[in-house]
């Protein structure tokens, strides 16, 4: 015990108490709004609509206390438990400590266990909330094969990656996080690249849009935007979910459009076209680029930190790690950290909202403002978001502007340049 285990499990309960307290907040609010429409939206939502989007909000809200008591009972079991400790005791067994082999083995122990918590609150999640509310479309199967396939793609991965980076910690002497950072920056770009063509269609099938209103209005929109890509496509997300989205990923003209069948089938090709020219927005405007900076900015500081710490001893023994290492001090920075930024999340709710105004804005310069005014309407209703967000936690955590700001702003008639 030194003045890091206070101050780390000063972080833990703060940071939990601030998310049940919000948790709380959030499903008062929506029931306290439970049976009103506001105004904005009293034409195209009906009541039921809206009383059930309340009720998903609380449900997902109650169910999220859960996740805060297994998050924190699994983050202190692994560190001042002793957890880790023991992991690292029981692999030194089988392998020499501080090797490779030890090292990856004691990370991804951490890793299965981390995802063995998470599944059955995953299970819960799709086969009884989702279900209920009449969004799941997942079989039992399919989940199954899916959690296979994740699984196998995160070790083919993410094995090479580890032995890259507890290579580098033992060989690169004192600047080893400098090419630790390297090699993860390099990791996130390649993967960037290669996710629509590769890693995509391992899961669901993409069917290329080259004919109809929609292909036709697309390509127009594109022209007109100055946007170069190598395909607009068509995502069965409907076997999984009826919650609809649409993204692209990618740099240069080897960029894809992905559109998921369930937004297709919902919106009018025009209601396309407008969420197209939000999504277009984001990447006109660099918002893309600017979060893969922001990113790797924080992955610099944040490593730059671990290479200060990873050879004091008080940070090891502060957070119930006997012995030393690299492994075990990669775990203890991935498993603490998430604690003290937690409360970050205000500002980065912040900056992402900023950037969603602004993909609006682009989007009503390069479509019609009600075509997404529409669209938006009918998204909030099939997915049933909540029009009444608790102000507190939707400051906290909304990475999207409350429903009725974000269509206020919609509606009001541009502000013409100088
Ligand atoms: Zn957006």
């Amino acid at each position: 015990m030194n003045l890091l285990t206070w101050l780390f499990l000063a972080a833990v309960a703060l940071a939990s108490a601030t998310r049940l307290w919000l948790a709380q907040r959030q499903i008062r609010h929506v029931r306290a709004h439970r049976d009103s429409v506001p105004r904005t939206f009293a034409e195209a939502i009906p009541l039921a609509a809206h009383q059930k989007a309340a009720d998903y909000t609380a449900a997902k809200a109650r169910f999220g206390r859960v996740d805060v008591l297994v998050d924190a009972a699994l983050v202190l079991a692994l560190t001042l438990g002793g957890l880790l400790q023991a992991l690292s005791d029981a692999w030194a067994a089988a392998f020499a400590p501080e090797s490779l082999a030890h090292g990856t083995a004691l990370l991804l122990s951490v890793f299965f266990l981390q995802a063995g918590v998470s599944l059955p609150l995953a299970l819960y999640r799709t086969f009884v909330i989702e279900q209920r509310f009449g969004f799941n479309r997942m079989t039992l199967g399919l989940f199954l094969a899916d959690l296979a396939k994740q699984t196998l793609v995160a070790l083919a991965l993410g094995v090479p990656l580890l032995l890259a980076v507890l290579w580098l910690m033992q060989r690169m002497g004192a600047h080893w996080w400098l090419y630790a950072w390297g090699v993860l920056t390099a990791f996130t770009l390649v993967f960037q690249v290669i996710f629509v063509p590769v890693i995509l269609p391992l899961f669901n099938k993409l069917t290329p849009i080259t004919e109809g209103e929609l292909a036709t209005r697309v390509a127009r929109l594109l022209e007109r935007c100055g946007f170069k890509s190598s395909g607009l496509f068509m995502m069965d997300g409907s076997k999984r979910s009826s919650h609809g989205n649409a993204f692209f990923a990618g740099f240069g003209a080897g960029k894809r459009i992905v559109l998921f069948d369930t937004l297709v089938s919902r919106l009018e090709p025009a209601e396309v076209e407008a969420v197209l020219a939000h999504e277009l927005g984001h990447y006109k405007l660099h918002h893309i680029v600017k979060m893969l900076a922001l990113s790797a900015a924080l992955t610099f500081a944040g490593l730059f930190v671990l290479g200060q710490l990873i050879d004091e001893p008080w940070f090891y023994a502060g957070l119930g790690v006997r012995t030393p290492g690299t492994a075990a001090a990669l775990a203890l920075f991935m498993l603490v950290v998430p604690e003290f930024l937690f409360f970050l999340h205000p500002l980065t709710s912040l900056y992402s909202r900023r950037r969603e105004f602004e993909a609006d804005a682009y989007a009503r310069r390069h479509a019609d403002s009600r075509d997404l005014v529409h669209a938006l309407v009918k998204l909030y209703k099939d997915n049933a978001a909540t029009l009444t967000p608790d102000p507190l936690h939707s400051a906290f955590y909304d990475s999207h502007p409350p429903a009725a700001t974000r269509i206020g702003r919609l509606q009001t008639p541009a502000t013409s340049p100088l």
